[in-house]
């Protein structure tokens, strides 16, 4: 997971929703909607100085159960739906934030935005973009409307959470009739910080799709690596996995791929071993 940049800082939260609600033809609905324009800045506010590391403090908005749906509706009715184009214009820019891709595994396409705090919890971040995550169906049915508000229980935020100087994700590889990895958490830096670390990739089920991904790139390369030990030699192979560690570390340091070729680097005697006892 790399760090983005939080989408439209420059737009103001409240004026996204005024956009948003005026989009309705029905102009008591509007006036309804738009007493909570000044919820909508603060709870804004508040949001980018608690979250996601002092929410046990976030003060929330008190809503009406009534209106909370008419809020919520907003994100359904002006900001997702394709046929109401001022939203859905700032609804696509979130959702290309990461190059297309989710912004959690990196792996699938980016096809939904995901409520960090979810909306029918908080209805007046219900458009608010820093609340935003650009994520493939996947991750999104994964994560569903997990709430916890106790700090070392919170998933990792791309907007706020930069990991992209340490590693966390590592793997180590497993020898039968094939070769395999099993992924871990290897941050222990902060016990509040690992805590986020393992609970974001328990509730997204990251291991199992990364350990899909890896298991395929090994299958493809590995006559390739065979053939490579064959012909240039075991010196060769180490400085080969090196190579590929370094440019996919460049990219992204705690991907599958990274983590599987520091593994592959790592374990290189026991690869080459491997290969020579499974022609
Ligand atoms: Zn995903």
């Amino acid at each position: 997971m790399n760090k983005l940049t939080i989408p439209l800082a420059d737009k103001s939260s409240s004026e996204i929703f005024e956009q948003c609600v005026r989009g309705y033809r029905d102009t008591k609905k509007v006036r309804k909607l738009l007493r909570y324009k000044k919820d909508v800045e603060s709870s804004a506010k508040n949001y980018l100085k608690y979250i996601p590391c002092d929410i046990e403090h976030y003060p929330q908005t008190p809503v009406s159960s009534d209106d909370k749906e008419m809020l919520v509706n907003v994100y359904k009715d002006k900001f997702s739906k394709a046929s109401f184009s001022k939203g859905r214009a700032y609804y696509d820019k979130i959702l290309a934030g990461a190059s297309g891709k989710c912004a959690i595994c990196s792996i699938g396409a980016a096809s939904t935005l995901d409520h960090y705090l979810p909306k029918a919890e908080y209805p007046t971040l219900c458009v608010f973009p820093a609340n935003l995550v650009p994520e493939c169906q996947s991750c999104n049915k994964n994560k569903g409307d997990f709430i916890q508000i106790e700090n070392e229980k919170m998933l990792l935020h791309p907007y706020f959470d930069d990991l992209s100087d340490v590693i966390w994700l590592d793997g180590k590889l497993v020898f039968s009739s094939v070769i395999g990895i099993e992924y871990y958490n290897s941050y222990t830096s902060d016990p509040v910080m690992a805590s986020r670390i393992s609970l974001t990739i328990e509730k997204y089920k990251l291991f199992p799709l990364f350990a899909i991904q890896a298991n395929s790139d090994i299958s493809n390369n590995i006559s390739m690596w065979r053939k490579q030990l064959q012909n240039t030699g075991t010196k060769q192979l180490r400085i080969y996995f090196s190579a590929c560690r370094l440019s996919r570390e460049e990219k992204d340091l705690n991907s599958w791929s990274s983590a599987l070729y520091r593994a592959l680097e790592r374990q290189c005697d026991e690869v080459i071993d491997w290969l020579n006892n499974n022609p």
